[in-house]
């Protein structure tokens, strides 16, 4: 991920307090850790003012362990994922089983968050980036890409009761009451949460993916846990008033 190092810093650029008024959110993302490396440490305050954030993700990440078949690996990122939840005060972790690495944008995925948003009726919604890149001509990974368009798509279409009627058969009742979408690991941030109080639940939470870290990095893991997640929210700083901060865009409905 790369913030624009180089492009001079303007009052125009500063990003603004993401909004404070909602008590429910979800997050769905396309893999257990995208919420470790994308927002962790803004869930944690939120969750220590009293919000519900429940988390919903596409895949089990059992294609991200080259070492592991996914038949292993699901079960153990499972576990990971839950337990890096909870450490930023998340209980509720649901898994919707689209493929790994060969997630499809369509119908289907937007149906299954569509439900997901219908039944945790929540206000703001969280995503990861759906752009092609994470800035520059770092490429992003088709799943990101699949799952964030949809989820855009879906808090839309779980307000409107003739998109997926079947929804309704279930007893899944609209829910038009999304007012956010927010969109973490962007490189084209609108919003801003301080990294401070959360941030060294968002090291610890990150920690918790321990297998898939020692697959990706020869690193010591907290060394690079806090290298990055506290890199990231320092380079953001002049953007927030001089304050480390976890960004987002936010498309408002
Ligand atoms: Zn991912």
């Amino acid at each position: 991920m790369t913030e624009s190092q180089n492009t001079p810093t303007t009052e125009r650029d500063q990003l603004a307090p993401m909004p404070e008024d909602w008590q429910r959110a979800l997050a769905v993302v396309a893999h257990p850790d995208d919420l470790e490396y994308g927002c962790a440490g803004a869930i944690a305050s939120w969750t220590d003012a009293g919000r519900e954030v429940a988390y919903l993700l596409a895949t089990r990440g059992e294609a991200g362990i080259d070492s592991l078949a996914p038949a292993e690996a699901a079960p153990l990122r499972e576990r990971e994922q839950r337990a890096s939840a909870a450490v930023v005060g998340v209980d509720t972790v649901e898994f919707l089983d689209h493929k790994d690495g060969v997630i499809e944008y369509g119908t289907a995925l937007r149906r299954d968050i569509a439900a997901a948003i219908r039944r945790h009726r929540p206000e703001l919604v969280i995503t990861l980036n759906h752009q092609d890149t994470w800035g520059g001509v770092a490429w992003n990974t088709p799943d990101h890409v699949a799952v964030g368009r949809a989820t855009l798509d879906a808090a839309a279409d779980a307000g409107n009761r003739w998109i997926f009627p079947e929804l309704i058969e279930q007893g899944l009742e609209p829910w038009n009451g999304v007012r956010w979408v927010a969109v973490a690991g962007t490189d084209r941030p609108t919003h801003a949460v301080d990294a401070r109080p959360g941030l060294e639940r968002s090291v610890r939470s990150l920690l918790e993916h321990r297998a898939y870290l020692e697959a990706l990095t020869d690193e010591d893991p907290e060394k690079y846990c806090r290298s990055f997640l506290g890199g990231f929210a320092e380079r953001l700083a002049p953007r927030f008033g001089g304050t480390p901060a976890v960004a987002f865009q936010l498309f408002g409905r």
